[in-house]
């Protein structure tokens, strides 16, 4: 064991979490820290009988004031560890992904892939990072290294810009790292489809890769039907369900600069244009409209922002979601499908559930369920953190 790592001591019955393999240690479980170690240097976890648990990063900017890097206290940090967490999460997603149809994807999905603070994303040839804690700001010249080793010839941007960076104190960043620079926006396939990707003003890293497969569903049930596409961002839903021969798509969201990419999507992909309309609104206000002009659809996807950021949060989000699920749920013709999404940590599948259930209640329609979703596996769930199984769903056959 190293004997050169700082020490760091929680309080006396506060390493269950740590035992269950949850990889945050808060502020209020320190007891005590020997020396101090820069932000983002590794530091050796014990509990208060001083048996190791581990090594951390520690942020002492952070309410998270460490994050696990390992639950073995004697595996080394260094470069060679981020090269074996980097190969590990490749070789999880190679099965998963043929280039030639799919060349976007997650490759490391923080916590999940055991590297707490560390986002990379796989736009075909650029791989876009967000360095989100102060550990993975620490290695983060090692980490680019062994990125640049695994995928030749690829080229990086970051967007170390979420919230969290500013809880870690840390400065904002982003651009393109290194010499040649990606070119931006970039093109991806997904399912065999092309999609244009701006990792610079995107949101997250550009795009929402988690919704890939629950978007290949809804190509499937889309021959002959007018499909209204709520929060639809860039496209995404509308692109698949023209491809998979819908009649009609209805893109709606606030954001003119992601219709703006829709629109060059559905192009790109040579759909008929006639097909497609958007609608840059408030979804909140548009279903109404709909509502009271009498419009019907064959499907509607409600793919909505976090409406619950916080625990806190859940009863207002709750009444959101029941909101535009009961007016979604008028619009459906008989025997429509709704594709009812909540990405909320928060928001548990049962709760959920009995949303989507009140609202068919309320909008006297017989809905069930055919299909239960989640976010698609190059996002997998840390199962000792429950908030990480964020995206759930739901397609109702709605009578
Ligand atoms: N379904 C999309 C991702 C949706 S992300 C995909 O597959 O890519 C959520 C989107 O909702 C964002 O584009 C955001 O601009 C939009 N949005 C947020 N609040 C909105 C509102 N009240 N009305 C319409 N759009 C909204």
């Amino acid at each position: 064991m190293n004997t050169n790592i700082p020490e760091l001591t929680l309080k006396y019955g506060r390493e269950d979490s740590v035992l269950r393999r949850h990889p945050w240690i808060f502020s209020g479980a320190v007891h005590r820290l020997e020396a101090e170690p820069p932000a983002g240097a590794t530091v050796r976890v014990r509990d208060a009988q001083g048996r190791p648990l581990g090594l951390a990063a520690w942020s002492p900017a952070s309410q998270i004031r460490a994050r696990m890097w390992t639950f073995d206290a004697d595996t080394v940090i260094d470069a060679d560890f981020f090269r074996q967490r980097i190969a590990a999460a490749a070789a999880l997603r190679a099965p998963l992904f043929d280039d030639a149809q799919t060349n976007a994807y997650r490759l490391l999905a923080s916590e999940a892939d055991l590297l707490p603070g560390l986002i990379v994303d796989r736009y075909a040839g650029v791989l876009v990072c967000q360095f989100l804690s102060a550990g993975a700001e620490f290695w983060r010249d090692a980490i680019l290294e062994a990125l640049g080793e695994r995928f030749p010839g690829h080229r990086f941007f970051e967007r170390s810009d979420g919230e969290s960076r500013e809880k870690e104190g840390l400065p904002l960043r982003t651009g393109p790292i290194g010499d040649p620079e990606p070119e931006i926006p970039c093109e991806v396939r997904e399912h065999g489809l092309a999609f244009e990707v701006d990792p610079a003003t995107g949101h997250k890293t550009g795009f929402y890769l988690d919704q890939r497969d629950n978007r290949a569903l809804l190509g499937r049930y889309a021959r002959g039907a007018e499909v209204l596409n709520c929060f639809s961002y860039t496209g995404g839903f509308a692109v698949h369900a023209l491809a998979g021969g819908a009649t009609q798509v209805v893109d709606v969201d606030v954001s003119g600069d992601a219709l703006a990419i829709a629109r060059r999507n559905v192009k790109k992909n040579g759909l008929d244009m006639d097909r497609y309309q958007q609608e840059e609104a408030d979804v909140f206000h548009y279903l109404r409209r709909c509502r009271d002009e009498g419009r019907q659809f064959d499907a509607i996807v409600l793919d909505p922002p976090k409406f619950a950021a916080s625990k806190s949060q859940i009863d207002r989000a709750a009444r959101g979601y029941k909101d535009i699920n009961l007016l979604a749920m008028k619009l459906l013709r008989p025997g429509g499908l709704l594709f009812t999404f909540s990405c909320s940590g928060h928001m548990v599948l049962p709760l959920f559930q009995k949303i989507v259930a009140d609202a068919a209640l309320d909008a006297k329609r017989d809905a069930r369920v055919l299909h239960v979703m989640t976010q698609s596996a190059d996002h997998p769930i840390a199962l000792p953190i429950p908030e990480s199984w964020y995206l759930k769903g739901f397609v109702c056959r709605v009578d």
